[in-house]
């Protein structure tokens, strides 16, 4: 995929690379062929929105919408279940309605904001989009999910998804991280760091019991991964024939210097979530307190890095608002960061 790395994030959860390694590896497979056409459209057709993405989504009263794009390829597609609506039934919608909301509270809860564009913009989100599509995907204005082709992918629909996807557009709102080497890894890893923390907030699990994983529940049955990254111990969520193996490095003398995934963005996001995961286990007890102060301060805040900020850039920004905020944790965040071989 050519991407230009000066727009906006507009990709899939499942990054090109990845789409393109499993058609190769499942020649016969049209369900992951068609995505990776349908995934690449998509991003084209975004850039062409994007111009007016602003306009369409600014302000509004933070509404969760979910439509049904009934196996179909148009969005929005039908309404399903709006603010307020009852329960439809399919699982798939109401879990959608549900992990929007779960975001919303905790943008709300612990960054104060009000919606992903500090100004109540709509949640809106479109499932059942396509037949056998293995891909969800923000485009600046809506999420959509595909339902997998149950022989790779299971539903979207799943909590790390939706968390992950929708802080693309709080990171868009503020750092507007360049889509591309390592501030585009960093991009990644603020929506992992925001994903995995709408879940331990909404069911109050506590860093050293969490699972640190990123997509858990993805993988159809029968393939060899527990999802599609572990923030902790990066380069081990998945290994299979059907798939390949997890390319996450865990420390800088692994760093990816390839072309590959616009230089390696969901692939060297690996050393700063370590970095993190490590953080908030020392730290102990909620994530969402501490240890994200100093990571919401440096990547969304007023001291935040700068949108081509590289990782020693954000480690040395980090231990600025560490210690203007918790002092006291300053030797944590230095041993954490020193696991993924940063000297700060
Ligand atoms: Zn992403």
């Amino acid at each position: 995929m050519s991407h230009d790395h000066k727009k906006k994030h507009l990709d899939g959860f499942i990054p090109g690379h990845l789409l393109h390694r499993i058609a190769r590896l499942n020649p016969g497979d049209l369900a992951c062929l068609q995505t990776l056409l349908d995934t690449e459209k998509l991003y084209l057709k975004g850039i062409k929105q994007q111009g007016n993405v602003r306009q369409l989504t600014a302000g509004g009263p933070g509404d969760r919408k979910i439509y049904d794009a009934e196996n179909k390829q148009s969005l929005p597609g039908k309404r399903a279940r709006f603010e307020g609506d009852a329960a439809t039934g399919d699982t798939v919608v109401d879990n959608a309605y549900k992990y929007h909301g779960e975001v919303r509270k905790f943008l709300k809860d612990i960054a104060g904001r009000d919606s992903l564009d500090g100004k109540g913009m709509n949640l809106i989100g479109t499932v059942h989009y396509g037949r056998n599509y293995n891909n969800a995907f923000w485009n600046g204005r809506q999420m959509t999910y595909g339902d997998g082709d149950g022989r790779i992918f299971r539903t979207f629909v799943i909590r790390g998804v939706v968390g992950h996807e929708m802080a693309h557009g709080w990171t868009e709102h503020t750092s507007g991280l360049e889509y591309y080497a390592q501030p585009g890894a960093l991009n990644e890893h603020l929506s992992d760091v925001v994903g995995a923390l709408v879940e331990m907030y909404a069911d109050n699990i506590m860093a050293e019991d969490f699972h640190w994983l990123v997509g858990q529940g993805l993988w159809a049955d029968g393939i060899n991964g527990r999802a599609l990254r572990d923030m902790r111990n990066p380069g081990t969520a998945y290994d299979d024939p059907k798939i390949g193996s997890d390319p996450q490095p865990a420390h800088m003398d692994d760093l990816y210097t390839g072309w590959s995934d616009n230089r390696g963005v969901h692939i060297n996001s690996g050393i700063p979530n370590k970095a993190f995961a490590e953080f908030a286990i020392a730290v102990t007890g909620p994530a969402w307190k501490a240890p994200f102060d100093v990571w919401m301060e440096t990547g969304f805040g007023s001291n935040r890095v700068g949108n081509k900020a590289q990782f020693q850039d954000f480690a040395n920004k980090t231990l600025e608002n560490c210690r203007a905020i918790h002092p006291d944790l300053e030797d944590k965040l230095r041993a954490a960061w020193a696991t993924v071989g940063i000297t700060i």
